[in-house]
């Protein structure tokens, strides 16, 4: 192997640890600790496993958790009475709305309604909006994109001036990471590229990219000749290509995750790769649990 592993894994421990340390001492000084409150409608086991994660998270680095279970059947107007509650509530900082929700509620409106100051999640359009002005305008970068870019600065590797081409231009990922990394600063100041299903030669592209992000749900679309030699490659897929039996849990069986990226040819080319799973998947709780601490920061202004 010659590339350098992007481990999230151990970023996520260092950010948490930082994390924990600022919630204490912010509560020594000011006696008050960051607010996270977790709203889950219904009972889809995978919105359950995600929200048990944030929640433990959450507690780990100190901070109030609430979770608001609610049944499937809730009625729109009564979200929404409940979004307005905690919009309201001021020991409450972050606003997490776990999607998706149920066919009969509207997304977009609950999303809408979340206090901009308090969407952690980033989704807002107001926030979105930020995000594209960047500087001090940005207080909620998404969390998918935040981890990427966490990421390769503390890999150490060289943006400004970068090639950067990003494959896929979702809201969640392609898009906001496509934005974060043309701004002028740390860990952007990029010429960036973004490269999707309606582009004629995608093989062309990433072959210039010092830096390859890859967000478009497809195993193994990126071909170990679409990278450059000692590239930074991110790799943001997460696709199930079959099951396995647990190691952990004996009996059961665990998805096997593949990424976008051939990632045992691409090793061997690129400069510093991030694996699946152990890359960026473990980045978005914890950036969640940074923008949540920021939120308190700025009501203190600190
Ligand atoms: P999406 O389906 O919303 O968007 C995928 C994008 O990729 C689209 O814009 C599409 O144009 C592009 N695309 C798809 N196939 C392509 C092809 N053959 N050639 C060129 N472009 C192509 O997906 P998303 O929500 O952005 O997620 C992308 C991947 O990242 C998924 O595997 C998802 O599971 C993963 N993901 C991981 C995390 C995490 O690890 N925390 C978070 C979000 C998404």
């Amino acid at each position: 192997m010659t590339a350098k592993l992007i481990k999230g894994t151990e970023i996520r421990e260092e950010i948490l640890e930082e994390i924990t340390a600022e919630v204490a001492e912010i509560k020594e000084k000011h006696g008050v600790i960051p607010g996270l409150v977790t709203i889950l409608v219904g009972e889809s086991p995978a919105s359950i496993s995600y929200v048990t994660l944030k929640i433990k998270t959450a507690h780990r680095v100190g901070f109030k958790e609430v979770q608001d279970s609610q049944s499937v059947d809730i009625p729109e107007d009564d979200l929404l009475a409940l979004i307005d509650k905690y919009n309201n509530d001021d020991s409450i900082n972050g606003i997490l709305v776990q999607l998706p929700l149920p066919k009969h509620i509207n997304e977009k409106k609950i999303l809408n309604a979340i206090d901009p100051d308090k969407d952690v999640d980033g989704f807002h359009p107001v926030n979105v909006g930020r995000l594209m002005i960047g500087g001090d305008e940005v207080k909620f970068p998404p969390c998918t994109p935040a981890g990427i870019q966490e990421m390769i600065v503390r890999a150490g590797v060289e943006t400004k001036g970068a090639e950067v081409v990003v494959v896929g231009r979702s809201n969640i990922v392609g898009k906001p990471i496509a934005n974060m990394m043309l701004q002028k600063g740390v860990g952007a100041n990029s010429t960036v590229t973004v490269v999707h299903t309606g582009t004629r030669d995608l093989a062309a592209h990433c072959k210039r990219a010092d830096i390859l992000i890859v967000a478009a749900g497809v195993p193994d679309l990126v071909k170990p000749e679409w990278i450059k030699p000692g590239a930074c490659v991110i790799d943001v897929g997460v696709n199930r290509v079959g099951e396995k039996p647990s190691v952990k849990n004996p009996g059961k069986m665990v998805a096997v995750l593949k990424g976008d990226v051939d990632f045992d040819a691409a090793k061997e080319i690129a400069g510093s790769i991030t694996p699946v799973p152990g890359g960026v998947g473990p980045m978005t709780i914890t950036m969640l649990m940074k923008n949540t601490l920021k939120s308190l920061k700025f009501k203190l202004g600190i």
